[in-house]
């Protein structure tokens, strides 16, 4: 228990005051100074003020700043009462200078201003490092794009990292590699297109000139030219036809009016449109279509195309047989149809550029048909915008086998 007149008690406070760099006094009960632990400006014997006096007979603690003049030292004072059972014994008095807590507070002011400097620093230099780090390969993909636009397709960006600045670089390699592949692919149409032209249409100078310059000896020599030149205009506008058809579809902007169609009934339209040819050249046409109710979400007029396409190289590829055709319900989902020929058939190591533009198995054969080697592609283009698939087999001197498979509608 505290007791200002237990002058142990009251030397082993002011010992620790100073341990802890605070100044001690205590007063006993008439307010007089019973023991400091040195303060200048507070003697023992002095008495402190009768209203902190009463103040702390009442048991209220004294809270107040201390100046001690002759010195700028400022000193905060915390006064608390003594009681002894009840009994006012006195008080007792701390006193923290407030320069050093001033000095402490401007100590951290500075140590938070110096770490928020350094941070700022540190900061500055990732934030440098790290868009160095994003704007370099930046930079180069921006300088690979520009040139890819000027027709520079070699480009390649190098950047080979795993992360989005990686996959952007790959994602330009592959749109350039793509736009290559394109100019390549175009370049050989057009190649294709002009000696494709190239060939009616000299032709039809020459025997036009034949017939200007009166050089045949008959009638029949003559009515000879004119034919000629009547099956390459023939010709002419199959294949500007063809190609029309081909450049759309592969644009996939042909105008398709897709709606519910009966594959039955479209088979059946064709195969009258296509049975004069056949009986022309004594080729059967046998069909397998039973009247279920096969409905696929396509273009009838397309899809007349497609067919038509496919009969008439089976006609026109045979001397004399039978062409099947068969309607059927494919795997789930999706229903078939197969032309199958027993004509002059396609050599195996042929059949896998088929479909491909220009392409024609026995040029002059084909030719001599009448055919543009656009067919087959228009074809699958055509069977390819309604979500189907074409398949062919084929065995030389015994027929071809095409087969379309279409997504059905339910
Ligand atoms: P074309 O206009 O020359 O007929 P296609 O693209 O329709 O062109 O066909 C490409 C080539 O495939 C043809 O030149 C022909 O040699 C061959 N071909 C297509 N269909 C058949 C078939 N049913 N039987 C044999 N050969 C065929």
């Amino acid at each position: 228990m505290v007791s200002v007149h237990n002058t142990e008690i009251l030397n082993m406070f002011v010992t620790l005051a100073g341990f802890t760099n605070n100044e001690v006094y205590i007063v006993n009960q008439d307010g007089t100074v019973v023991t400091e632990s040195g303060i200048t400006g507070i003697a023992t014997g002095e008495k402190i003020d009768e209203k902190e006096l009463t103040q702390l007979q009442d048991g209220h603690a004294i809270d107040k700043e201390f100046h001690y003049l002759p010195s700028t030292e400022r000193f905060l004072v915390s006064g608390r009462p003594i009681f002894n059972e009840s009994k006012f014994e006195g008080g007792i008095y701390v006193m923290s200078s407030l320069d050093a807590i001033d000095h402490s507070i401007s100590q951290v002011k500075r140590l938070s201003l110096i770490s928020g400097i350094v941070a700022l620093i540190i900061g500055a230099g990732f934030i440098f490092v790290l868009s160095r780090r994003i704007s370099a390969p930046l930079l180069k993909m921006e300088k690979a794009t520009r040139e890819i636009s000027r027709g520079d397709l070699k480009t390649r960006v190098n950047i080979h990292s795993n992360d989005e600045v990686g996959q952007l670089a790959v994602a330009i390699n592959d749109l350039a590699i793509e736009l290559e592949r394109y100019r390549t692919n175009r370049q050989e149409l057009f190649a294709n297109i002009s000696h494709e032209l190239r060939t009616p249409i000299t032709y039809l100078e020459g025997y036009a000139n034949v017939l200007q310059e009166g050089l045949y000896h008959s009638e029949e020599e003559k009515n000879q030219y004119l034919s000629i030149i009547a099956t390459e205009t023939r010709r002419l506008i199959h294949l500007i036809n063809d190609l029309f058809d081909l450049a759309k579809a592969e644009e996939e902007q042909l105008g398709m009016n897709k709606e519910a169609v009966q594959l039955s009934r479209v088979l059946k339209a064709v195969i009258v449109k296509v049975g004069l040819k056949a009986k022309e050249k004594g080729i059967q046409i046998i069909e397998d279509i039973s009247e279920q109710d096969k409905t696929i979400l396509g273009d009838e007029q397309r899809l007349e195309q497609i067919f038509i396409n496919l009969l008439e190289n089976a006609i026109q590829y045979m001397d004399e047989g039978v062409v099947h055709i068969t309607l059927e319900e494919g795997t789930t989902d999706y229903v078939r149809v197969i032309i199958k020929d027993n004509g002059q058939g396609i050599p195996t190591s042929e059949l896998p550029y088929i479909f491909e533009r220009f392409h024609r198995v026995e040029k002059s054969r084909s030719r001599d048909y009448g055919g543009t080697g656009l067919g087959l592609s228009i074809v699958k283009k055509l069977v390819e915008l309604h979500g189907g698939r074409i398949k062919v087999t084929s065995v030389v001197g015994k027929g071809t086998t095409f087969v379309l498979s279409f997504p059905s509608m339910h």
